[in-house]
């Protein structure tokens, strides 16, 4: 089902404050994946989609934000592989360039009120057959999310640290899982307060020799927050290197090494591997 057609390149990404500290960085491209089925969600939904095959499901159901990524990707994934779609979406109805996609993919809207939205299951179970329906989590996450994240890094070697931002966590629980000895696994946290996330994210995680460190400094004021000096960034990266970045995931992250490497956090030498986990729709609303 969804097999990749090319694999992701790695390309260099040139800063003054890299080249102070004596560190490359590079960018995996995962980003450039599908222009919808973005990057990390494509990752996560691989397992998933063909788990629902095996089972004989002929329906996809899910939820979501407005602003969600995952929604897109299921609804573009399910259509190209003869799936029905449905989405639950957190909050009063509302239009927008991202749900328009989902809609245009087949997709099922269902806007639902915060306090309903809260039992998944239950909302699954008033309205679908659980035997030609397949409950797929909020952001895709679970075991099978996760098996298809470690495949970000499978073929990649020499590399000090590999960078990810964090969410759910499944994507860094993942590429932790999927990484060798001796490299470091370091997250971004883009919620506020999300301490209590590194107990499920270690839950999730079975590879337990590596060394991983989960950031919390990296917000910028919470989820979805933004503000100058995030857009400086995406606009500079853009103009003068031709990489966008998002404003919710992959800037922050990309912020967060940038100052770590300020503060001298990284050795002189380090090689980091920074994942572009897409996002890029999410984008448009902003420019
Ligand atoms: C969803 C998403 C993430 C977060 O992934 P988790 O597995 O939930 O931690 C990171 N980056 C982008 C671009 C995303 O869309």
């Amino acid at each position: 089902m969804l097999e990749l057609s090319f694999e992701p390149p790695v390309h260099k990404f040139v800063s003054t404050h890299f080249d102070h500290a004596k560190i490359d960085v590079f960018i995996k491209r995962e980003d450039l994946i599908h222009p919808f089925v973005s990057g990390n969600k494509w990752r996560k939904l691989k397992y998933v989609l063909e788990d629902a095959r095996q089972k004989g499901m002929l329906h996809l159901v899910s939820f979501g934000g407005a602003y969600s990524n995952h929604l897109v990707a299921l609804a573009c994934a399910g259509a190209r592989y003869g799936f029905k779609t449905s989405a639950y979406v957190r909050g009063e109805p509302v239009k927008n360039h991202m749900l328009n996609l989902c809609t245009t993919y087949g997709m099922e809207l269902i806007f639902t009120d915060r306090e309903s939205y809260k039992n998944k299951w239950q909302l699954f179970e008033n309205r679908f057959d659980k035997n030609t329906a397949y409950f797929i989590d909020e952001g895709g996450k679970g075991n099978l999310a996760q098996k298809g994240c470690a495949e970000m890094i499978s073929n990649i070697t020499g590399f000090s640290h590999v960078c990810c931002a964090i969410g759910t966590g499944t994507t860094f629980a993942g590429i932790v899982n999927g990484l060798k000895k001796n490299t470091i696994a370091e997250g971004f946290c883009v919620l506020k307060n999300a301490e209590a996330i590194n107990q499920e994210i270690e839950q999730m995680i079975h590879n337990k020799t590596i060394c991983r460190i989960i950031h919390h400094h990296f917000h910028f004021g919470g989820y979805a927050k933004s503000n100058e000096i995030i857009s400086d960034f995406i606009r500079k990266s853009a103009t003068e290197q031709g990489i966008l970045f998002d404003q919710v995931y992959t800037a922050k992250m990309m912020l967060g090494i940038i100052h770590l490497a300020q503060q001298g956090h990284y050795p002189k030498g380090s090689r980091i591997l920074a994942i572009h986990t897409g996002g890029l729709l999410g984008l448009l609303s902003q420019l």
